[in-house]
């Protein structure tokens, strides 16, 4: 449920409701918006005590919000959300892009991509520090010392970084050391990692499953909002599909099914999308031009030798290539780079 406030109330009026919503032990979810403030309710059974709060003072409306997934809906907030990645924001204007290795390595590998990244004009490093990987005997990522590494390409940088969460303890550590929280497509309906999300105090892009719907997507992002966290960016990473010919399906369709349902942000991963390194370019301008707010590519300046997703790594060369190209496309759709 839904209660929309007057245009006129004031903070006493909103604190009002926020009271009666949780005297009921419900929770109260206030969405300051450009023409007034809307109070998402969650923990309800149901419509039927609209009225109580229909008669609360300040308020206009109460209004049943009809999808399984309540404040991730656009019947909730109309407006598009943006959310800050350190002082990069995903949602507005700028067309954001993320770049980085799969799997942090070392120190002069990560610090030699970053930089090249940088130079091409990326706004986010991402490189993963805790990997989930299909066999345990590959390569699973250096922990907390690929977070140290990570910060310092930060500090040379000034990229903001993301990076992924695999388990409620390196959470713990990647919120402490990263800008931002991913949550990875085998853990997408890892829900207790989604709850835990939801009290991070940083922002969560959290990549659509392996063969997630839409539906799915949607509803694990309802699990981190639910929890206190509105800082959270989808991102279209490719689903399982019969293609014989990509590693995955990049389902860019998702994009304008996403903005027509929710108000948060949407990303697309073209690497893992496809899997192969001369499809990367192609799915990220199409991306692009679907209306993604952006993009998460994984780059290496050595990707024969990477120890992680070398096929889908695109050289700096590459990557400085794409971005000019993004440049052209961008003013085209109402963005900047
Ligand atoms: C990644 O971004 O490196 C990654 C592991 O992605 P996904 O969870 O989409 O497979
Ligand atoms: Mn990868």
């Amino acid at each position: 449920m839904l209660v929309v406030m007057r245009q006129d109330a004031g903070e006493e009026e909103v604190r009002g409701v926020i009271r009666a919503v949780e005297a009921r032990g419900y929770k109260a979810h206030p969405i300051p918006g450009a023409q007034r403030t809307a109070i998402g309710i969650t923990g309800n059974k149901g419509a039927l005590e609209a009225p109580v709060f229909e008669s609360l003072p300040g308020v206009l409306e109460v209004i049943p919000v009809t999808h399984a997934y309540k404040l991730v809906s656009r019947e909730v907030k109309a407006e598009s959300s943006e959310v800050a990645v350190g002082n990069v924001r995903i949602g507005g204007g700028t067309l954001v892009v993320a770049a980085g290795p799969c799997a942090v390595e070392t120190h002069e590998q990560t610090l030699t991509i970053a930089r090249a990244v940088k130079a091409a004009g990326a706004h986010l490093l991402r490189g993963g520090a805790f990997k989930p990987r299909t066999s345990p005997y590959s390569f699973q990522g250096l922990g907390e010392e690929g977070l140290k590494i990570l910060a310092a390409a930060r500090e040379e940088t000034g990229l903001p970084v993301v990076t992924e969460a695999v388990d409620e303890r390196a959470l713990d550590l990647v919120e402490e050391y990263a800008d931002a929280i991913q949550i990875g497509a085998r853990n997408m309906q890892n829900f207790s990692l989604l709850k835990r999300a939801g009290k991070a105090k940083k922002p969560v892009i959290l990549k659509r499953g392996i063969s997630a719907t839409l539906e799915e997507l949607l509803m694990s992002a309802e699990y981190i909002l639910s929890e206190g966290n509105y800082a959270v960016v989808l991102c279209e990473r490719g689903v399982r599909t019969f293609s014989d010919f990509s590693r995955n399906t990049l389902d860019l369709a998702v994009v304008p099914a996403v903005k027509g349902l929710s108000h948060l942000p949407i990303l697309v991963d073209p690497s893992h999308g496809t899997g192969r390194r001369d499809k990367v370019a192609p799915l990220s301008r199409a991306a692009a031009a679907v209306g993604a707010d952006g993009l998460l590519v994984e780059v290496h300046h050595d990707p024969n030798r990477a120890l992680s997703d070398g096929p889908q790594s695109i050289t700096p060369d590459m990557f400085e290539a794409l971005m000019g190209e993004l440049r052209q496309i961008a003013p085209v759709i109402g963005r900047t780079l």
